[in-house]
C-alpha cells in the first residue's frame, strides 16, 4: 500500500512537473517550428503518457475489484472458488449455470471470433489464421458440466466440439458477461488448435504486454493472457448490442473481475490473477478507461480506501489444474 502510494505521488509529481515546464515555454516560444523543440522534452512527454497508462491500469483494477464487491451477479474470484467443495452435476444452480453457458454460446462464438478478427489486423496477424481459428470455434457446440473440475473450465484438442466446465465455476459466474468473457477465452484455445493457429498473435499480445508492464510473459502465458484479452474484448461486444440497467462499467469488469483475488498466486501456465488484470488493462487501455469512466455512483474516492492491494507470490505455489480455464493438452 504504501509503496503504491509513494509511486502515485511521484507520478503526480512527474505530470505536475511536466504541465509546469511545458507551459511557460509554449507561451514564449509559440512561433517556434515543432521541430526544434529538444530531444529531451520530447523524451519527457514520452514518459508522461506512459505514467499515465500506468496509472490509468491501477485505477482500472480498483474499479473493477469495487464494482465486483457491489455486484449482486458479481463473479466469485479464483481463491473464492478454489475454497468451496465440488457441487454435484444435479444441482439447480449447476444446471442453471450449464443452461445459461450453453445458451451464450452461440453469442460467445460471434463476438470472441470478431475480437480475434480486430486484433489480428491490429497487430498485423495474417487474416487465413483468425479464418482457420474461426472454423473450429464454429464447431464448438456442447457444454459438458463436470464435477471434479472445480473451478476449472477445459478443452481438450481431440474433442473440439465441447467446453468442459468444473460445477464451481459454472456458480461462480452467475452473470451474462462474466460466462461470455470465459467461453470466449476457452473458444480462443480451441480456435488455436493442434496447429498452433493464433501462435503469432499470442507472441505479439505477449511481447506487448510486457514491454508495458516489466512482466515476464513467456511460455504458456501470452496465450493464457491472450484467451483473456479476447474474453475482455467479447465482453465489450456484448454490452454494445445487448442493452442493460447496468452500468457500462459494471457489465465490463464481470469480464475479468474474477482475477480480484486476495490470494495473488501464479503457476506455471498463468500470471498471476492480478498480474492478469494489470496486463490486460495495458494493451487495452480503451477498455480501462471505459470501465473509469463508466463507474457507478460509489465508485468515488471511497473506492481508494476499500483497495486493499493482495500480496503478490511470484513461487509456483499452485498445483497444475487448480486454476479456471486450463486447457490441457
Ligand atoms: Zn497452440
Ligand atoms: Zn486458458
Amino acid at each position: 500500500m504504501k509503496k503504491r502510494r509513494t509511486v502515485a505521488a511521484l507520478v503526480l509529481a512527474a505530470v505536475a512537473l511536466a504541465l509546469c515546464s511545458v507551459r511557460p515555454e509554449a507561451l514564449a516560444q509559440s512561433r517556434r517550428p515543432v521541430a526544434r523543440r529538444s530531444s529531451s522534452a520530447v523524451e519527457h512527454a514520452h514518459e508522461s503518457t506512459g505514467l499515465f497508462s500506468y496509472m490509468t491500469v491501477e485505477r482500472a483494477m480498483i474499479a473493477v475489484c469495487t464494482e465486483r464487491s457491489n455486484d449482486p451477479l458479481g463473479s466469485a474470484p479464483i481463491d473464492v472458488m478454489q475454497a468451496r467443495p465440488s457441487m454435484d452435476v444435479d444441482d439447480p444452480e449447476v444446471v442453471a449455470g450449464a443452461e445459461r453457458a450453453q445458451r451464450l454460446l452461440p453469442l460467445a462464438k460471434k463476438y470472441a471470433i470478431a475480437s480475434l478478427r480486430g486484433l489480428a489486423t491490429e497487430y498485423g496477424v495474417p487474416a487465413w489464421r483468425v479464418n482457420a481459428a474461426a472454423a473450429r470455434m464454429q464447431a464448438v457446440t456442447q457444454i459438458e458440466p463436470d464435477m471434479d473440475l472445480r473451478d476449472n473450465a477445459i478443452v481438450y484438442s481431440d474433442d473440439a466440439r465441447t467446453i468442459y466446465f468444473g460445477t464451481i465455476f459454472l456458480i461462480g459466474l452467475p452473470s451474462e458477461e462474466g460466462m461470455i468473457s470465459v467461453l470466449a477465452h476457452e473458444l480462443t484455445h480451441l480456435g488455436d488448435g493442434p496447429r498452433d493457429l493464433l501462435h503469432p498473435l499470442f507472441d505479439l499480445i505477449g511481447k506487448r504486454a510486457s514491454n508495458l508492464t516489466g512482466l515476464e510473459i513467456t511460455g504458456r502465458r501470452p496465450e493464457e493472457l491472450t484467451c483473456d484479452v479476447v474474453g475482455a474484448r467479447s465482453v465489450r461486444s456484448y454490452i454494445e448490442r445487448a442493452p442493460s440497467n447496468d452500468t457500462v462499467a459494471r457489465r465490463l469488469a464481470r469480464g475479468v473481475e474474477h482475477n480480484c483475488v486476495t490470494e495473488d498466486e501464479t503457476d506455471e501456465y498463468h500470471l498471476s490473477p492480478r498480474s492478469t488484470l494489470r496486463a490486460v488493462f495495458a494493451v487495452n487501455p480503451a477498455l480501462a478507461r471505459a470501465i473509469i469512466g463508466g463507474t457507478s455512483d460509489d465508485t468515488g474516492s471511497t473506492s481508494i480506501k476499500r483497495y486493499q492491494p493482495s500480496r503478490v507470490t511470484t513461487s509456483p505455489s499452485r498445483a497444475a489444474g487448480t486454476h479456471p480455464h486450463h486447457r490441457l493438452r
